[in-house]
């Protein structure tokens, strides 16, 4: 996605050789045209697939699901980190080891909301070493739903995510992909973009 791209060049900063800060338009304050962009370009990559629902982990994923689940017309689920205690009913977990926090935490799903009557888009910001969309796969696999595929707004390329989410059999869609990072400078991967 090339405004994303665009964006990412001009307002990224490159914080090490492994993370990218994007908090003026992505994931602290956020772009709110360019967030329902980034659903309606999901929305289009998943067309005609039968998605019921979209499923993201809380907090930064949650714009993207929501403009994704509005471009698709369905209701969108955000996984919590910690469960509350309004969430009295049976629930799907996972843990997930976090890379930016390094700390383990369980995500759980109420199993209201997921089921085998489900066909279900995995919405997140970034894939890095793939532990947070594992979490997710394993809980839409526990939940008898089936898995469409994953979209991520920006994959870094040159971490593991991506092929542990392959090695799954996971469809995985990404709009902006980093081949490699150093501070000053972003190269991204050429060919399946859109
Ligand atoms: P993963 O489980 O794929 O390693 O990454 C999980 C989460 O860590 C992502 O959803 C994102 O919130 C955060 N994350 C991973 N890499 C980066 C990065 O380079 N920059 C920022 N801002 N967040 C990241």
């Amino acid at each position: 996605m090339k405004v994303l791209e665009e964006r990412i060049r001009q307002e990224g900063s490159i914080l090490s050789d492994t993370v990218l800060k994007v908090d003026s338009f992505l994931n602290h304050q956020v772009d709110t045209q360019l967030a329902l962009e980034i659903g309606e370009q999901f929305a289009q990559i998943f067309a005609n697939r039968g998605i019921t629902k979209v499923i993201t982990i809380e907090a930064s994923g949650i714009q993207f699901a929501m403009a994704t689940g509005i471009a698709l017309k369905v209701p969108f689920i955000y996984a919590k980190k910690k469960k509350a205690v309004t969430l009295n009913e049976q629930v799907y977990t996972a843990p997930v080891y976090s890379f930016t926090k390094q700390e383990t935490y369980q995500v759980c799903v109420s199993a209201k909301y997921l089921g085998p009557h489900d066909k279900v888009l995995i919405v997140d910001d970034f894939l890095a070493t793939g532990a947070a969309l594992v979490g997710l796969v394993d809980i839409v696999s526990v939940s008898g739903a089936e898995l469409v595929g994953v979209g991520c707004v920006i994959e870094k390329s040159f971490q593991e995510g991506r092929s542990l989410l392959e090695k799954k059999g996971v469809e995985v869609h990404s709009l902006a992909r980093i081949a490699a990072m150093s501070p000053g400078e972003v190269t991204f991967v050429r060919g399946e973009q859109t």
